[in-house]
Protein backbone atom coordinates (compact mmCIF):
# COMPACT_ATOMS: atom_id res chain seq x y z
CA UNK A 1 0.00 0.00 0.00
CA UNK A 2 3.08 2.66 1.19
CA UNK A 3 4.81 1.43 -2.14
CA UNK A 4 1.50 2.26 -4.38
CA UNK A 5 0.61 5.55 -2.65
CA UNK A 6 4.56 6.58 -3.14
CA UNK A 7 4.45 5.38 -6.75
CA UNK A 8 0.98 7.35 -6.66
CA UNK A 9 2.14 10.31 -5.38
CA UNK A 10 5.62 10.70 -7.47
CA UNK A 11 3.08 9.81 -10.75
CA UNK A 12 1.03 13.19 -9.52
CA UNK A 13 4.60 15.36 -8.71
CA UNK A 14 5.85 14.81 -12.47
CA UNK A 15 2.28 15.57 -13.98
CA UNK A 16 2.46 18.86 -11.58
CA UNK A 17 6.08 19.26 -12.93
CA UNK A 18 5.05 18.10 -16.91
CA UNK A 19 2.34 20.69 -16.36
CA UNK A 20 4.27 23.56 -14.85
CA UNK A 21 6.77 23.09 -18.01
CA UNK A 22 3.83 22.97 -20.53
CA UNK A 23 2.75 26.49 -18.94
CA UNK A 24 6.36 27.63 -19.25
CA UNK A 25 6.82 26.97 -23.06
CA UNK A 26 4.11 29.05 -23.69
CA UNK A 27 4.81 31.84 -21.04
CA UNK A 28 8.39 31.87 -23.26
CA UNK A 29 6.93 32.43 -26.16
CA UNK A 30 4.39 35.05 -25.09
CA UNK A 31 8.03 36.63 -23.88
CA UNK A 32 9.51 36.15 -27.07
CA UNK A 33 6.85 37.47 -29.18
CA UNK A 34 6.68 40.68 -27.43
CA UNK A 35 10.55 41.14 -27.31
CA UNK A 36 9.98 40.75 -31.29
CA UNK A 37 7.62 44.34 -30.68
CA UNK A 38 4.77 43.91 -28.61
CA UNK A 39 1.53 45.65 -28.87
CA UNK A 40 2.48 48.41 -25.96
CA UNK A 41 4.78 51.24 -27.82
CA UNK A 42 1.74 51.47 -30.57
CA UNK A 43 -1.00 51.90 -27.45
CA UNK A 44 1.38 54.08 -25.95
CA UNK A 45 2.11 56.21 -29.39
CA UNK A 46 -1.97 57.09 -29.56
CA UNK A 47 -3.08 57.96 -25.96
CA UNK A 48 -0.06 60.48 -25.82
CA UNK A 49 -0.92 61.90 -29.84
CA UNK A 50 -4.80 61.54 -29.57
CA UNK A 51 -4.90 62.61 -25.94
CA UNK A 52 -2.34 64.01 -24.33
CA UNK A 53 -2.71 65.24 -20.82
CA UNK A 54 -6.02 64.05 -18.46
CA UNK A 55 -6.75 64.50 -15.07
CA UNK A 56 -9.58 62.77 -13.89
CA UNK A 57 -12.64 64.61 -13.84
CA UNK A 58 -11.69 66.62 -17.09
CA UNK A 59 -13.12 66.93 -20.17
CA UNK A 60 -9.71 65.64 -21.81
CA UNK A 61 -10.03 62.16 -19.23
CA UNK A 62 -14.09 61.61 -20.65
CA UNK A 63 -12.04 61.92 -24.24
CA UNK A 64 -9.24 59.17 -22.70
CA UNK A 65 -12.79 57.19 -21.35
CA UNK A 66 -13.83 57.28 -25.04
CA UNK A 67 -10.57 56.04 -26.51
CA UNK A 68 -9.78 53.39 -23.80
CA UNK A 69 -13.52 51.66 -25.60
CA UNK A 70 -12.45 51.84 -28.41
CA UNK A 71 -8.59 50.72 -28.39
CA UNK A 72 -9.41 47.62 -26.15
CA UNK A 73 -12.58 46.63 -28.57
CA UNK A 74 -10.21 47.58 -31.54
CA UNK A 75 -7.72 45.07 -29.69
CA UNK A 76 -10.06 42.40 -29.72
CA UNK A 77 -11.12 41.92 -25.47
CA UNK A 78 -14.20 40.97 -24.63
CA UNK A 79 -16.78 42.20 -22.54
CA UNK A 80 -15.25 45.90 -23.03
CA UNK A 81 -16.65 48.35 -20.72
CA UNK A 82 -16.82 51.52 -18.47
CA UNK A 83 -17.55 51.33 -14.93
CA UNK A 84 -18.35 55.03 -13.80
CA UNK A 85 -17.79 56.42 -10.85
CA UNK A 86 -17.11 60.12 -9.45
CA UNK A 87 -14.32 62.64 -8.34
CA UNK A 88 -13.96 66.08 -7.25
CA UNK A 89 -11.89 67.52 -9.91
CA UNK A 90 -9.10 69.98 -9.36
CA UNK A 91 -8.11 72.26 -12.38
CA UNK A 92 -5.05 74.11 -12.75
CA UNK A 93 -5.51 78.03 -13.35
CA UNK A 94 -2.73 80.56 -13.81
CA UNK A 95 0.42 80.22 -11.69
CA UNK A 96 3.44 82.76 -10.91
CA UNK A 97 6.37 83.31 -7.89
CA UNK A 98 9.04 85.31 -7.54
CA UNK A 99 11.36 86.82 -4.87
CA UNK A 100 10.74 90.00 -4.52
CA UNK A 101 13.85 90.81 -2.26
CA UNK A 102 16.65 90.73 -1.53
CA UNK A 103 17.22 89.75 -5.40
CA UNK A 104 14.47 89.96 -7.67
CA UNK A 105 13.61 87.61 -9.86
CA UNK A 106 11.70 85.04 -11.44
CA UNK A 107 11.17 81.08 -9.89
CA UNK A 108 9.80 78.05 -11.73
CA UNK A 109 6.94 76.48 -9.75
CA UNK A 110 3.63 74.28 -10.40
CA UNK A 111 0.74 74.30 -7.67
CA UNK A 112 -0.17 70.95 -5.83
CA UNK A 113 -3.47 68.93 -6.57
CA UNK A 114 -5.50 70.03 -4.54
CA UNK A 115 -4.28 73.35 -3.63
CA UNK A 116 -5.96 75.64 -2.72
CA UNK A 117 -5.58 79.24 -4.77
CA UNK A 118 -4.20 82.42 -3.47
CA UNK A 119 -6.37 85.38 -3.02
CA UNK A 120 -6.49 87.48 -6.60
CA UNK A 121 -3.54 89.63 -5.42
CA UNK A 122 -1.18 87.03 -4.28
CA UNK A 123 0.36 86.21 -1.12
CA UNK A 124 3.85 88.55 -0.95
CA UNK A 125 5.78 87.57 2.70
CA UNK A 126 8.96 86.60 4.29
CA UNK A 127 10.04 82.93 3.94
CA UNK A 128 11.29 80.43 6.82
CA UNK A 129 13.54 77.94 4.91
CA UNK A 130 13.87 75.18 5.76
CA UNK A 131 17.08 72.57 4.73
CA UNK A 132 15.32 68.96 5.81
CA UNK A 133 12.04 68.14 5.96
CA UNK A 134 12.61 67.61 10.03
CA UNK A 135 13.98 70.69 11.13
CA UNK A 136 10.15 71.60 9.72
CA UNK A 137 8.78 69.58 11.61
CA UNK A 138 10.74 70.17 14.55
CA UNK A 139 9.81 74.22 14.65
CA UNK A 140 7.48 75.04 17.14
CA UNK A 141 3.63 75.63 16.69
CA UNK A 142 2.79 79.49 15.78
CA UNK A 143 6.61 80.03 15.19
CA UNK A 144 5.93 80.59 11.14
CA UNK A 145 3.29 83.28 11.88
CA UNK A 146 2.91 85.29 8.87
CA UNK A 147 5.32 83.45 6.99
CA UNK A 148 6.07 80.95 3.50
CA UNK A 149 7.45 77.69 4.45
CA UNK A 150 10.35 76.58 2.27
CA UNK A 151 11.58 72.89 2.39
CA UNK A 152 14.77 72.46 -0.02
CA UNK A 153 15.55 68.95 1.10
CA UNK A 154 16.80 66.71 -1.89
CA UNK A 155 15.18 63.36 -3.40
CA UNK A 156 17.36 60.30 -3.59
CA UNK A 157 17.90 58.89 -6.62
CA UNK A 158 17.75 54.95 -6.28
CA UNK A 159 16.88 52.45 -8.80
CA UNK A 160 13.81 50.70 -6.40
CA UNK A 161 12.05 54.17 -6.28
CA UNK A 162 11.88 53.97 -2.26
CA UNK A 163 13.94 57.58 -2.59
CA UNK A 164 10.55 59.18 -3.84
CA UNK A 165 8.71 57.36 -1.10
CA UNK A 166 10.51 58.29 1.73
CA UNK A 167 10.52 61.69 0.87
CA UNK A 168 6.67 62.24 0.08
CA UNK A 169 5.43 63.12 2.99
CA UNK A 170 7.06 66.67 2.32
CA UNK A 171 4.73 67.20 -0.62
CA UNK A 172 1.77 65.79 0.90
CA UNK A 173 1.88 66.52 4.49
CA UNK A 174 4.28 69.53 4.72
CA UNK A 175 1.73 72.08 3.48
CA UNK A 176 -0.56 70.96 6.75
CA UNK A 177 2.69 70.78 8.96
CA UNK A 178 3.21 74.37 7.92
CA UNK A 179 0.07 75.29 8.27
CA UNK A 180 0.24 74.24 12.22
CA UNK A 181 3.20 76.16 13.22
CA UNK A 182 1.27 79.16 11.40
CA UNK A 183 2.87 79.30 7.78
CA UNK A 184 0.25 81.11 5.13
CA UNK A 185 1.95 79.46 2.15
CA UNK A 186 4.14 76.39 1.55
CA UNK A 187 6.70 75.93 -0.98
CA UNK A 188 8.91 72.64 -1.77
CA UNK A 189 11.58 71.29 -3.31
CA UNK A 190 10.20 69.03 -6.62
CA UNK A 191 10.15 65.49 -5.81
CA UNK A 192 12.26 65.49 -8.30
CA UNK A 193 16.02 63.74 -9.37
CA UNK A 194 16.21 65.86 -12.62
CA UNK A 195 18.96 68.75 -13.02
CA UNK A 196 16.30 70.56 -15.39
CA UNK A 197 14.14 73.75 -14.15
CA UNK A 198 10.97 71.67 -14.20
CA UNK A 199 8.99 71.61 -11.54
CA UNK A 200 6.98 68.55 -10.80
CA UNK A 201 3.84 68.70 -9.24
CA UNK A 202 1.42 65.74 -7.61
CA UNK A 203 -1.16 65.35 -5.06
CA UNK A 204 -1.17 67.53 -1.43
CA UNK A 205 -3.16 65.84 1.60
CA UNK A 206 -4.77 68.58 3.82
CA UNK A 207 -4.86 67.40 7.27
CA UNK A 208 -8.65 67.94 8.64
CA UNK A 209 -7.45 69.78 12.10
CA UNK A 210 -5.05 72.32 9.97
CA UNK A 211 -5.60 75.62 8.19
CA UNK A 212 -5.72 74.77 3.98
CA UNK A 213 -3.07 76.72 2.73
CA UNK A 214 -1.94 77.62 -0.81
CA UNK A 215 1.09 75.17 -1.82
CA UNK A 216 3.71 74.42 -4.65
CA UNK A 217 6.91 72.84 -5.45
CA UNK A 218 9.44 74.72 -7.07
CA UNK A 219 11.93 73.46 -9.52
CA UNK A 220 15.29 71.65 -7.99
CA UNK A 221 17.44 74.27 -9.70
CA UNK A 222 14.77 76.88 -7.95
CA UNK A 223 15.01 75.20 -4.49
CA UNK A 224 18.70 75.52 -4.74
CA UNK A 225 19.00 79.20 -5.65
CA UNK A 226 16.74 79.80 -2.25
CA UNK A 227 19.45 77.81 -0.63
CA UNK A 228 21.61 80.23 -1.61
CA UNK A 229 20.18 82.84 -1.04
CA UNK A 230 19.30 82.25 2.38
CA UNK A 231 23.29 81.80 3.16
CA UNK A 232 23.47 85.30 2.82
CA UNK A 233 21.22 85.95 5.90
CA UNK A 234 19.24 88.33 4.87
CA UNK A 235 15.43 88.06 4.59
CA UNK A 236 13.82 87.01 1.60
CA UNK A 237 10.56 87.83 0.43
CA UNK A 238 8.65 86.02 -2.12
CA UNK A 239 5.10 86.73 -3.83
CA UNK A 240 3.40 84.04 -4.92
CA UNK A 241 0.34 83.48 -7.67
CA UNK A 242 -2.24 80.32 -7.65
CA UNK A 243 -5.09 79.82 -9.31
CA UNK A 244 -7.45 76.86 -8.65
CA UNK A 245 -10.81 75.47 -9.08
CA UNK A 246 -12.16 72.34 -8.35
CA UNK A 247 -15.61 70.51 -9.93
CA UNK A 248 -17.40 68.62 -7.11
CA UNK A 249 -18.98 64.99 -8.62
CA UNK A 250 -16.88 64.95 -11.76
CA UNK A 251 -17.27 62.16 -13.77
CA UNK A 252 -14.86 59.43 -14.14
CA UNK A 253 -14.19 56.16 -15.53
CA UNK A 254 -12.60 52.51 -15.06
CA UNK A 255 -12.58 50.91 -18.68
CA UNK A 256 -12.39 47.39 -18.63
CA UNK A 257 -11.49 44.50 -21.46
CA UNK A 258 -10.74 41.10 -21.03
CA UNK A 259 -9.40 37.83 -22.53
CA UNK A 260 -12.10 35.61 -21.17
CA UNK A 261 -10.79 32.50 -19.70
CA UNK A 262 -11.40 28.81 -21.35
CA UNK A 263 -12.31 26.48 -18.28
CA UNK A 264 -12.85 28.80 -15.52
CA UNK A 265 -14.27 32.39 -16.69
CA UNK A 266 -15.22 33.65 -13.28
CA UNK A 267 -12.14 33.24 -11.51
CA UNK A 268 -9.95 36.60 -12.70
CA UNK A 269 -6.55 38.26 -12.71
CA UNK A 270 -6.67 41.54 -12.67
CA UNK A 271 -3.83 43.96 -14.23
CA UNK A 272 -3.55 47.32 -15.00
CA UNK A 273 -2.39 51.14 -14.87
CA UNK A 274 -4.04 54.46 -14.64
CA UNK A 275 -5.21 56.31 -17.53
CA UNK A 276 -5.63 59.54 -15.56
CA UNK A 277 -2.33 61.63 -15.88
CA UNK A 278 -1.32 65.44 -14.43
CA UNK A 279 -1.37 68.18 -16.42
CA UNK A 280 1.79 69.48 -17.46
CA UNK A 281 3.51 66.58 -19.80
CA UNK A 282 0.93 63.90 -21.99
CA UNK A 283 1.63 61.07 -19.08
CA UNK A 284 3.64 58.90 -20.98
CA UNK A 285 5.44 57.15 -18.52
CA UNK A 286 3.26 57.83 -15.83
CA UNK A 287 1.06 56.39 -16.33
CA UNK A 288 0.84 55.85 -20.17
CA UNK A 289 3.01 53.36 -19.71
CA UNK A 290 1.38 51.26 -17.44
CA UNK A 291 -1.46 51.34 -19.25
CA UNK A 292 -0.16 49.87 -22.64
CA UNK A 293 2.46 47.36 -20.74
CA UNK A 294 -0.45 45.76 -19.26
CA UNK A 295 -2.64 45.79 -22.19
CA UNK A 296 -0.15 44.56 -24.14
CA UNK A 297 0.33 42.03 -22.39
CA UNK A 298 -3.23 40.96 -22.03
CA UNK A 299 -3.33 41.38 -25.81
CA UNK A 300 -0.79 39.06 -26.58
CA UNK A 301 -2.77 36.51 -24.09
CA UNK A 302 -5.58 37.19 -25.81
CA UNK A 303 -4.23 36.45 -29.36
CA UNK A 304 -3.19 33.21 -28.07
CA UNK A 305 -5.44 29.91 -30.19
CA UNK A 306 -6.04 28.61 -26.95
CA UNK A 307 -6.69 31.38 -23.93
CA UNK A 308 -5.77 30.73 -20.63
CA UNK A 309 -7.90 28.36 -17.89
CA UNK A 310 -9.22 32.34 -15.93
CA UNK A 311 -9.56 34.94 -17.24
CA UNK A 312 -7.01 37.81 -17.35
CA UNK A 313 -9.20 41.22 -16.68
CA UNK A 314 -7.30 45.01 -17.93
CA UNK A 315 -8.33 47.64 -16.05
CA UNK A 316 -7.86 50.89 -16.92
CA UNK A 317 -8.13 52.78 -14.07
CA UNK A 318 -9.85 56.54 -14.06
CA UNK A 319 -8.30 58.48 -10.82
CA UNK A 320 -5.01 57.43 -9.19
CA UNK A 321 -3.05 60.40 -9.18
CA UNK A 322 -5.93 62.43 -6.99
CA UNK A 323 -7.45 59.53 -5.61
CA UNK A 324 -10.71 57.26 -5.69
CA UNK A 325 -10.17 54.90 -8.67
CA UNK A 326 -9.10 51.72 -6.44
CA UNK A 327 -11.27 52.66 -4.43
CA UNK A 328 -14.68 52.41 -6.78
CA UNK A 329 -13.03 49.65 -8.13
CA UNK A 330 -13.13 47.41 -4.94
CA UNK A 331 -16.60 48.62 -3.82
CA UNK A 332 -18.03 47.96 -7.24
CA UNK A 333 -16.84 44.44 -7.54
CA UNK A 334 -16.77 43.96 -3.45
CA UNK A 335 -19.00 40.77 -4.08
CA UNK A 336 -16.56 39.18 -6.67
CA UNK A 337 -13.38 39.79 -5.00
CA UNK A 338 -13.50 36.09 -3.45
CA UNK A 339 -13.03 35.00 -7.82
CA UNK A 340 -10.13 37.22 -8.09
CA UNK A 341 -7.42 35.09 -7.19
CA UNK A 342 -4.61 38.19 -8.07
CA UNK A 343 -4.60 41.10 -9.02
CA UNK A 344 -1.14 43.40 -10.31
CA UNK A 345 -0.88 47.37 -11.59
CA UNK A 346 2.18 48.84 -13.35
CA UNK A 347 3.07 52.21 -11.64
CA UNK A 348 6.42 53.06 -11.96
CA UNK A 349 7.66 53.92 -15.89
CA UNK A 350 7.75 51.82 -19.18
CA UNK A 351 11.51 49.86 -17.27
CA UNK A 352 12.83 47.57 -18.06
CA UNK A 353 11.66 45.43 -15.28
CA UNK A 354 14.69 43.92 -13.11
CA UNK A 355 12.58 41.75 -10.44
CA UNK A 356 9.14 40.59 -9.09
CA UNK A 357 7.47 39.34 -6.09
CA UNK A 358 4.92 37.10 -5.96
CA UNK A 359 2.41 36.55 -3.29
CA UNK A 360 3.34 34.81 -0.12
CA UNK A 361 4.11 30.79 -0.79
CA UNK A 362 3.93 31.25 -4.75
CA UNK A 363 7.58 30.90 -5.73
CA UNK A 364 7.04 27.13 -4.15
CA UNK A 365 4.67 26.14 -6.66
CA UNK A 366 5.91 24.37 -9.65
CA UNK A 367 4.20 26.72 -11.99
CA UNK A 368 5.83 29.53 -10.75
CA UNK A 369 8.94 28.13 -9.95
CA UNK A 370 9.33 27.45 -13.35
CA UNK A 371 9.18 30.91 -14.38
CA UNK A 372 12.68 31.84 -12.94
CA UNK A 373 13.60 30.18 -16.02
CA UNK A 374 11.32 32.04 -18.05
CA UNK A 375 12.54 35.88 -16.94
CA UNK A 376 15.99 34.78 -17.01
CA UNK A 377 16.73 35.68 -19.97
CA UNK A 378 14.76 39.35 -19.61
CA UNK A 379 17.23 39.71 -16.60
CA UNK A 380 14.47 39.66 -14.58
CA UNK A 381 15.10 37.83 -10.95
CA UNK A 382 12.40 36.68 -8.80
CA UNK A 383 12.69 38.04 -5.41
CA UNK A 384 12.25 35.86 -1.91
CA UNK A 385 10.36 38.19 0.06
CA UNK A 386 6.90 38.07 -1.18
CA UNK A 387 4.85 40.80 -2.41
CA UNK A 388 3.46 43.66 0.08
CA UNK A 389 2.14 45.88 -2.63
CA UNK A 390 1.29 46.54 -6.18
CA UNK A 391 0.19 49.84 -6.86
CA UNK A 392 -2.59 52.23 -5.25
CA UNK A 393 -5.14 50.80 -7.76
CA UNK A 394 -5.31 47.38 -6.70
CA UNK A 395 -4.95 48.50 -2.61
CA UNK A 396 -9.07 48.47 -2.51
CA UNK A 397 -8.76 44.85 -3.41
CA UNK A 398 -5.75 44.31 -1.63
CA UNK A 399 -7.17 44.98 1.98
CA UNK A 400 -10.56 42.61 1.11
CA UNK A 401 -8.02 39.72 0.63
CA UNK A 402 -6.58 39.52 -3.12
CA UNK A 403 -3.32 38.71 -3.40
CA UNK A 404 -1.06 41.04 -5.45
CA UNK A 405 2.16 40.38 -7.47
CA UNK A 406 4.49 43.16 -7.99
CA UNK A 407 6.53 43.59 -10.79
CA UNK A 408 9.22 46.15 -10.53
CA UNK A 409 10.83 48.47 -13.52
CA UNK A 410 13.76 50.00 -13.32
CA UNK A 411 13.02 53.52 -11.57
CA UNK A 412 16.36 55.15 -11.84
CA UNK A 413 15.42 57.59 -14.17
CA UNK A 414 12.17 57.55 -13.58
CA UNK A 415 11.60 60.61 -11.15
CA UNK A 416 13.63 62.49 -13.93
CA UNK A 417 10.63 63.10 -15.64
CA UNK A 418 7.46 62.04 -13.03
CA UNK A 419 4.27 64.59 -12.88
CA UNK A 420 6.44 67.17 -15.18
CA UNK A 421 6.34 68.86 -18.00
CA UNK A 422 9.35 66.30 -19.32
CA UNK A 423 6.44 63.47 -19.07
CA UNK A 424 6.35 62.97 -22.95
CA UNK A 425 6.59 59.45 -25.10
CA UNK A 426 10.14 60.49 -26.35
CA UNK A 427 11.46 59.68 -22.98
CA UNK A 428 10.00 56.03 -23.72
CA UNK A 429 12.32 53.20 -24.63
CA UNK A 430 10.30 51.27 -26.77
CA UNK A 431 12.49 48.80 -26.22
CA UNK A 432 11.99 49.00 -21.86
CA UNK A 433 8.66 48.82 -23.03
CA UNK A 434 8.81 45.70 -24.64
CA UNK A 435 10.87 44.04 -22.13
CA UNK A 436 8.14 44.80 -19.65
CA UNK A 437 5.55 44.26 -21.54
CA UNK A 438 7.15 40.48 -22.09
CA UNK A 439 7.34 40.05 -18.36
CA UNK A 440 4.11 40.39 -17.74
CA UNK A 441 2.55 38.41 -20.03
CA UNK A 442 4.85 35.65 -19.52
CA UNK A 443 3.93 36.17 -15.54
CA UNK A 444 -0.05 36.88 -15.64
CA UNK A 445 -0.72 33.70 -18.29
CA UNK A 446 1.29 31.16 -15.72
CA UNK A 447 -1.17 32.66 -13.45
CA UNK A 448 -3.94 32.28 -15.25
CA UNK A 449 -3.15 29.06 -16.81
CA UNK A 450 -2.16 27.71 -13.64
CA UNK A 451 -4.39 26.47 -10.90
CA UNK A 452 -2.42 27.84 -8.17
CA UNK A 453 -4.77 28.94 -5.27
CA UNK A 454 -3.22 31.97 -4.37
CA UNK A 455 -4.98 32.82 -1.49
CA UNK A 456 -4.70 29.18 0.67
CA UNK A 457 -1.15 29.28 -0.04
CA UNK A 458 -0.38 32.63 1.60
CA UNK A 459 -1.98 30.92 4.99
ZN1 LIG B 1 1.18 56.96 -11.52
Amino acid sequence: MRTRLAAVGALLSLTAAAHAQSIADVSAQLRDKALAGSPAFPILESLTTEIGPRPAGSPAQKRAMEWGLAKLTALGFQNVHAEPFTVTAWVRGPEAAEVVAPFPQKLAILGLGGSVPTPKEGIEAEIVLFHTYADLLAAPVGSLAGKIAVVTQPMVRTQTGEGYGAINPVRTSGPSEAARRGAIAYLHRSLSTAENRLPHTGALRYAPDAPKIPAAALSVADAELLDHMAARGQPIRIRLSLDSHTVPNAPAWNIVGEATGREKPDEVIVIGGHLDSWDPGTGAIDDGAGVSITTGAAKLINDLPRHPRRTVRVVMFGSEEMGGAGEAYAARHKDEVAKIVLAGESDEGPGPVWSVQYPKGALATPAMKAMSGVLAPLKVYVGFTPATNSGSDVEGLQILGVPVIDLHPDATRYFDIHHSADDTLDKVDPKALDQSTAAWAALIYAAAESDIDFRAIAK
